[in-house]
């Protein structure tokens, strides 16, 4: 993997998936690093992700400008991915978006937001929240500068997710494919944990051991993750978008 072209494509792809599993609405964004030089991103220029074209991914810098001249509006939180990607360089995806089910764990701090269901093992053990008053006082809760984005990337360290308090969550991985999996089940994490809070009585979250287990020995691109992209760009109405990976042209080659 890895042209430049693909990586587009992906995006394009990764856009519509967020859109139509409501992780984004109108508002929210998925940036990819570049494959060509990793001192710049890609990311869709203002404009909801569902309706996000190849012509409005923009390349911006990790000081979250573009690198071309660029006349149209860009995202004002744009400074979430640059300064996520100055601080993380093996990261090489990131998303940012308001879903709602994970904003009371943001809010209401006693119940700490970690993997509850298998599959939100992905969003790993701890899920710091900050705060942006602590540092900036009464803004408008968004995040707009680099200054900003960088005491965000410090609260996120070295953590797949970080809730933003009163606003939405910042996500973090090593691919597209990953960020997108882990932002799907992010919310799906925290409608489980807020209702079994509704159930009353102890929580139980998983156990460390059962979360690095789910993690260990994975590839972004096996059967089992593919599985869940074609599904979701296909639901999205991108399936004829998908660069098909090796193993499913194996698979074709060699019925036995
Ligand atoms: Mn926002």
């Amino acid at each position: 993997m890895g042209s430049l072209d693909t990586i587009i494509q992906e995006l394009v792809v990764a856009n519509r998936i967020l859109a139509h599993e409501d992780v984004v609405d109108a508002y929210g964004h998925i940036s990819v690093r570049s494959p060509d030089n990793p001192r710049h991103f890609f990311i869709a220029r203002s404009l909801a992700p569902e309706l996000v074209e190849r012509d409005d991914i923009v390349e911006l810098g990790l000081d979250g400008q573009p690198v071309r001249e660029e006349s149209r509006a860009l995202y004002l939180e744009r400074f979430i991915h640059a300064a996520i990607y100055e601080a993380r360089p093996e990261v090489q995806a990131v998303v940012h978006a308001h879903a709602e089910e994970i904003l009371p764990f943001g809010i209401a701090r006693a119940t700490p937001l970690r993997p509850v269901i298998h599959s939100g093992s992905f969003i790993g053990a701890k899920v710091p929240v900050w705060d942006i008053a602590d540092k900036f006082g009464d803004t408008n809760l968004l995040v707009t500068n680099m200054e900003q984005g960088r005491d965000l990337a410090k609260c996120l360290a070295g953590n797949n997710v970080a809730l933003m308090r009163g606003h939405g969550f910042a996500s973090a991985a090593p691919s597209l494919i990953e960020v997108v999996r882990l932002s799907v089940y992010l919310p799906r994490n925290a409608r489980a944990l807020l209702r079994a809070k509704q159930l009353g009585g102890e929580i139980t979250y998983l156990r460390q051991g059962e979360i690095d287990a789910r993690n260990r020995g994975y590839s972004p691109y096996s059967p089992e993750t593919w599985r869940a992209w074609e599904y979701w760009a296909t639901k999205a109405g991108c399936g004829h978008m998908l660069n098909q990976p090796e193993h499913a042209h194996a698979k074709k080659k060699a019925p036995k």
